[in-house]
């Protein structure tokens, strides 16, 4: 079976969805093939790819600088239509871009079928069959997948050798010029500037008062969080989804809701309704279903934004960029102007996550947490050990958590696992070392051994 992967390289890395693509790839087939869109000094990583086996091709031209999702997922489609594949794989997302738009729209692009978040090694026969965080899928070959950080990449035996990298530039690759680099991009980011700091202020707590404190947080009601009204409105928005109505409301009068169906229906009826305006709800569906449509209807789509603006014409979408580290304010030259948004998720009212400082009284302390009725999340840190699923990872390369209580049992705190509990009302962390990073970003902080809190539930 031939595989094709599409690979980042970020600062001299193989970005970490993409290496686990590799490694899934390798372990399905020896005929792999990777795709790399980057500058040529990128050359170097990707030499390094070819000591496992892997052809390798960098595809690289002047004209690709500044293409956004649309652009270079037009790029590696015309890239990918010049080689025999049966299976593509791209990793979930790149950590510095995060859209998760790239797969997807290159699905729709080739005109194959796309199953994204793929949680456990394919399977595959004449079909590929999957365990995605959505459920079980299927579908036949040629398909694209696109996988979550399942797979550490191996390193490559001391005597593998180096093989060559061939580099197509755009003579080779055949993309529309037009379609390529800033120029050919509908987004275009208007300004980045530094998130707000994230920190809480810790409050440091008696042991004792752990288990009475996460109850009656916990119990708290909910306060609806208010939106603003939009002083100037647009005409007209199309609402794919209930959950971004709220939303979609605040920025016109006129709202359309569209329901949760197949990409092409909604790509027709929003080309035949001339929509100006499309607002998706950020979940999995909706990251999926939306770059397809986007690439349907050759417009640019904003992923994941926080918040939204308008002048009465132009949607100015905000979001997250970088892991967090900053906001990039983006507007869309083409129409419609699309935006998958964050949306209010349900999630359970306590999560208790476990850190590697945790291991030891690992049982005990889940025993206990489930009589709180908690749901169970874990660090990277956790579950590389092999003690804690991947489903449980919360952060950068994990899962977002937004419950009402987070509890973090020695979890150190790197700005890693932090992004993905940004969305807790509040944070407890317990943790043995005081000077330990996650206190900076907890409400309440218990300084002990986690031991010491088994007999406290
Ligand atoms: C590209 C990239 C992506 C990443 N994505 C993620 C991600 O999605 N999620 C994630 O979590 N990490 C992620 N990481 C890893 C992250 O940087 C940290 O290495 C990881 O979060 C550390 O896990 P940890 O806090 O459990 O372990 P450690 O860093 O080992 O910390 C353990 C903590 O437990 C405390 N401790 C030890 N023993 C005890 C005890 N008996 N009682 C109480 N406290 C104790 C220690 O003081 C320490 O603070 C990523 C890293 C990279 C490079």
């Amino acid at each position: 079976m031939k595989i094709a992967v599409c690979v980042k390289i970020i600062k001299g890395d193989i970005n970490p969805f993409d290496a686990s693509a590799l490694e899934c790839a390798l372990r399905l087939s020896d005929d792999v093939t990777v795709i790399s869109m980057c500058p040529p000094s990128s050359k170097d990583a990707l030499l390094a790819l070819t000591r496992l086996g892997a052809k390798v091709i960098l595809l690289s031209d002047a004209i690709y600088a500044g293409s956004d999702t649309l652009a270079t997922s037009h790029i590696l489609s015309s890239a990918l239509s010049k080689i025999d594949y049966d299976l593509i794989i791209c990793g979930r997302q790149t950590v510095d871009g995060d859209t998760a738009q790239v797969g997807p729209c290159l699905s729709a692009m080739l005109g194959i079928p796309v199953i994204t978040n793929v949680m456990e090694m394919p399977v595959i026969s004449d079909k590929v069959k999957c365990k995605t965080r959505m459920g079980e899928e299927e579908a036949s070959l040629p398909c694209l997948i696109t996988v979550e950080r399942i797979a550490e990449l191996r390193f490559p035996s001391i005597r593998s050798k180096v093989g060559e990298v061939s580099i197509w530039d755009n003579s080779v690759v055949g993309a529309d010029k037009e379609k390529c680099g800033l120029s050919g991009s509908p987004t275009r980011v208007l300004k980045v500037f530094e998130s707000e700091d994230k920190m809480r202020r810790c409050r440091f707590i008696e042991k004792e008062e752990l288990i009475p404190l996460i109850k009656k947080l916990s119990e708290e009601k909910a306060e609806k969080e208010e939106i603003k009204e939009a002083e100037i409105k647009m005409p007209k928005i199309y609402a794919v989804g209930k959950e971004v109505l709220p939303v979609a409301k605040k920025l016109s009068d006129n709202v359309v809701e569209i329901g949760k169906k197949d990409a092409k229906e909604i790509a027709e009826y929003l080309k035949a309704e001339n929509a100006e305006v499309v607002l998706w709800n950020a979940d999995l569906w909706g990251r999926r279903t939306a770059p397809i449509v986007s690439a349907m209807l050759r417009t640019g789509l904003c992923a994941d934004c926080t918040n939204l603006e308008t002048d009465g014409e132009k949607l100015y979408m905000y979001r997250p960029a970088m892991s967090g580290d900053v906001y990039a304010k983006i507007e869309c030259r083409t129409l419609p102007q699309m935006a998958t948004v964050r949306c209010e998720t349900k999630s359970a009212d306590i999560v208790v996550s476990f850190g590697k400082g945790a291991k030891n009284s690992l049982d005990e302390v889940k025993i206990l947490a489930e009589s709180l009725g908690a749901e169970m999340a874990a660090s990277r840190g956790l579950v590389d050990t092999g003690k804690a699923p991947y489903e449980h990872q919360v952060g950068l390369t994990g899962k977002k958590v937004s419950p009402k209580v987070y509890v973090a049992l020695g979890i150190s705190g790197a700005a890693h696992h932090t992004v993905g509990y940004e969305g807790a009302k509040y944070v407890i962390a317990v943790n043995n070392d005081k000077d330990a990073r996650i206190f900076d970003y907890a409400d309440f902080g218990v300084v002990c051994d986690i031991e010491e809190i088994v007999g406290l539930f």
